[in-house]
């Protein structure tokens, strides 16, 4: 089945009533026809309409198992049970910031270790290598400096040494990337952002291919309860079914705006890895089928920053992304204002620099109004 097909048909077909759209199954508990009889108990555990979107995020990442958590950043404390005091792992240094929090606040004082490494430099990546390395936790393009990691190249490393790699593929969702294809071990999903698409849901996914850990994320899914409910569960299922449409429009008009705002005056960089001049664009261009709608843009001055933040009107100035409207992120502030401020001055994340979330709208449209913001 090709990827747009499963988008609207790995969900399963219609049940015995006929439904084509399916049932939401709100219920916490399930009556049992025998003693031992299989089937549902507890909705923590499991439930009709979560199997129906776990079912159709498996085939989307290729994956033969997906976990649906009530939050991305649940999905992350998902992955993060399969390690143990002891443990050392490898981050990106250009993380979403609510991750980065959870690594340094939450985990450190469990005892498990984290190094920060830019993962474009693979040769920093074997530098960052200790004897208790058991994970290598990355995004690829990276939030919000778009920087690029080669996944195949990177798998190899941690395999060599046993890690595993852990992809947070929220940016690309799996229409343009799909890292367990590419060697990753698990993927990880906001749900709230692509995937869902609309800006009307909080949801998280974990992906495997490989029996064993989907065993020990199951019994920590279960135990936690971090699970998605059911009415949340349809609305992610209703929201992919348009998944390969809206990527599609999202780098269109991502395309047009990079190459828009490399025009402005005022405009002083753009990242954005569809473009041929941005570091990474081989790379990303080899193991993805496309760019993506996130792109991120420095201005020349702070004013200019506030001036195009408080002047959009059509894109709002907001935080999140991937959903059918264009947002406009201030990242210092907004996504990574927990970075010390020597961190976020080093990554490029300064006071000068927008991240735009390239919504489905009309490009005429997104185009003139930033134009109208800049020149307000
Ligand atoms: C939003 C986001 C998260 C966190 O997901 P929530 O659904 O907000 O909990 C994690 N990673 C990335 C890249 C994100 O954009």
């Amino acid at each position: 089945m090709k990827f747009s097909t499963k988008c609207v048909h790995a969900s399963g077909g219609p049940d015995s009533t006929g439904a084509i759209s399916h049932p939401i199954y709100m219920s916490s508990t399930f009556a049992h026809p025998e003693l031992g009889a299989p089937g549902y108990q507890y909705t923590r555990e499991s439930n009709p309409t979560r199997d129906r979107l776990q079912d159709l995020i498996a085939a989307l990442e290729d994956g033969t198992d997906a976990f649906a958590y009530s939050s991305g950043m649940a999905a992350i404390d998902g992955a993060l049970h399969l390690f143990q005091p002891g443990d050392h792992l490898i981050l990106g240094d250009d993380l979403y910031g609510g991750s980065i929090r959870m690594f340094t606040n939450i985990y450190e004082q469990y005892g498990i270790e984290f190094t920060y490494v830019g993962t474009s430099d693979l040769d920093a990546v074997k530098a960052a290598i200790k004897p208790n390395t058991k994970g290598i936790y990355i995004e690829t393009p990276t939030n919000p400096m778009m920087e690029i990691t080669d996944l195949r190249e990177l798998s190899e490393i941690a395999h060599n040494i046993g890690a595993l790699v852990i992809v947070d593929n929220t940016f690309l969702s799996p229409y343009f990337q799909q890292p367990l294809n590419l060697g990753a071990d698990i993927v990880i999903h906001s749900g709230t952002k692509f995937i869902g698409g609309h800006h009307d849901v909080i949801s998280g996914f974990v992906i495997v291919k490989d029996e064993e850990l989907a065993a020990k994320l199951r019994l920590s899914f279960k135990t936690i309860g971090a699970c998605l409910s059911p009415m949340d569960c349809w609305l992610v299922i209703r929201g992919v079914k348009t998944l390969a449409l809206r990527m599609e429009q999202h780098q269109k008009n991502a395309i047009a705006l990079a190459e828009w705002l490399k025009t402005q005056p005022k405009v002083t960089k753009v990242l954005f890895p569809g473009l041929p001049e941005h570091p990474g664009y081989e790379i990303n261009k080899s193991q993805t089928t496309g760019f993506g709608g996130m792109l991120s843009f420095e201005v020349d001055t702070e004013e200019t920053a506030k001036k195009v933040l408080e002047g959009v009107e059509l894109i709002q100035f907001a935080e999140s992304l991937g959903g059918t409207e264009s947002l406009l992120t201030y990242p210092v502030t907004q996504t990574h204002p927990d970075l010390k401020p020597e961190d976020a001055e080093r990554k490029g994340i300064t006071r000068r620099l927008l991240r735009l979330s390239v919504g489905i709208e009309d490009t005429d449209d997104l185009i003139a109004d930033l134009a109208q913001a800049f020149n307000k």
